[in-house]
């Protein structure tokens, strides 16, 4: 077994701005393994600083190192590797990206597509919806309309305190029957309460994170008092916790994001638990590649996941892809590929282009 990383860099189309700050070119892991002719690859969801999560760049990418790639020497199933990895506390990133790199081998041993190896309910594409960053008003405005144009299926704007209304209210004026929702980024705290309240006027999907990025008693409180559904997308980091936070009532929704939960595997027991409470799953993304794309759009393409979401093509967050395929949107929906595995494979110029690092793992 012979285990490669790229690290890359990637200008991005324009910046993306949410409560943590702005992108302007994103830091990029992929990993390449490569045994008896099948070669596989995923990628690393941490960025260069611990803003949205504790895991970083860095901080993953000595986990991956040190600690798991041993454990992927004898390419165990990715059930046997969840199990095996246990003992390393928390770093789901870090083990997200070794779970889906071997999901990646196995389901190109087994010749299926990765949505066929992974979904007990295949549905065969995803319904994709949008997420918008922070902009000036009429900006935003024409950004919503060019994305109903394109066919998503559902418009996410990013607020921050003290600028919901300002956000919320033109966009519901201009476009007032949208499937509309609004993400936080646990922007808001305890005492913001009686603000958030605020934003029931708008007739939201649900209304994302808005506490602390690992709460789910003060969101189990804000629930009570908001009519807006609360989906949980920071706090939800494992199944037990998503069992929890249905148990308490602190979501109706929960934003499930690969790469944060550890890996496939955990996502499937997630949108299963989110199904068995009667709430709703979607996939989230961390603006990857295509090659982490191809995972969250494998994954959104599963009957479990019945909301649209943060599943763009590729084009739009850069304007050179490291993919040799590209998703198409059509009519709200992209559908992964139909070859074994995540379908695509790295376009090796564009890798020299982009390319500041490269190693051997294993
Ligand atoms: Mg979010």
């Amino acid at each position: 077994m012979n285990l490669k990383y790229y690290r890359l860099k990637i200008p991005m189309k324009s910046p993306f701005t949410t409560s943590f700050g702005t992108t302007l070119d994103k830091d990029v892991i992929i990993f390449e393994l490569n045994h008896d002719g099948i070669k596989a690859f995923s990628e690393l969801i941490t960025s260069e600083d611990p803003f949205y999560g504790p895991e970083d760049n860095t901080t993953a990418f000595h986990i991956i190192k040190n600690y798991l790639v041993k454990l992927i020497q004898n390419l165990p199933s990715p059930e046997k590797f969840n199990e095996i990895s246990n003992f390393i506390r928390g770093n789901n990133m870090a083990k997200a990206a070794m779970e889906m790199l071997l999901y990646d081998y196995h389901s190109k041993v087994a010749e299926k597509p990765l949505f066929e190896f992974i979904n007990e309910k295949p549905r065969g594409y995803a319904n994709a919806g949008i997420s918008l960053g922070i902009d000036k008003i009429n900006v935003t405005l024409e950004k919503i309309q060019q994305s109903l144009d394109k066919g998503y299926k559902r418009i996410k704007v990013k607020i921050r305190k003290g600028g919901e209304v300002s956000i919320l209210a033109p966009i519901r004026d201009h476009f007032p029957d949208i499937p509309l929702s609004a993400d936080a980024n646990s922007d808001y705290t305890v005492k913001d309460f009686k603000t958030l309240e605020k934003i029931d006027k708008f007739d939201l999907i649900y209304l994302e994170q808005p506490l602390y990025h690992d709460d789910i008693i003060y969101h189990s409180k804000l629930a009570k008092i908001l009519s807006t559904p609360i989906c949980l997308d920071e706090s939800i980091t494992s199944p037990e916790i998503a069992e929890n936070a249905f148990e308490i009532g602190a979501c109706r929704v929960v934003n499930i994001k690969p790469g944060r939960v550890g890996g496939l595997y955990n996502s499937n027991l997630i949108a299963k638990i989110a199904s068995n409470n009667k709430g709703h799953a979607w996939i989230g993304g961390m603006l990857e590649t295509g090659i982490g794309r191809s995972f969250n759009i494998a994954m959104a393409s599963s009957e479990l996941i019945d909301y649209p979401g943060d599943t763009s093509p590729n084009e739009r967050y850069f304007s050179q892809d490291i993919v040799d395929r590209l998703f198409e949107m059509n009519d709200g929906i992209i559908k992964p590929f139909n070859s074994p595995g995540i379908g695509v494979k790295i376009n090796e110029s564009v890798l020299t282009q982009f390319k500041v690092e490269e190693g051997v793992l294993s």
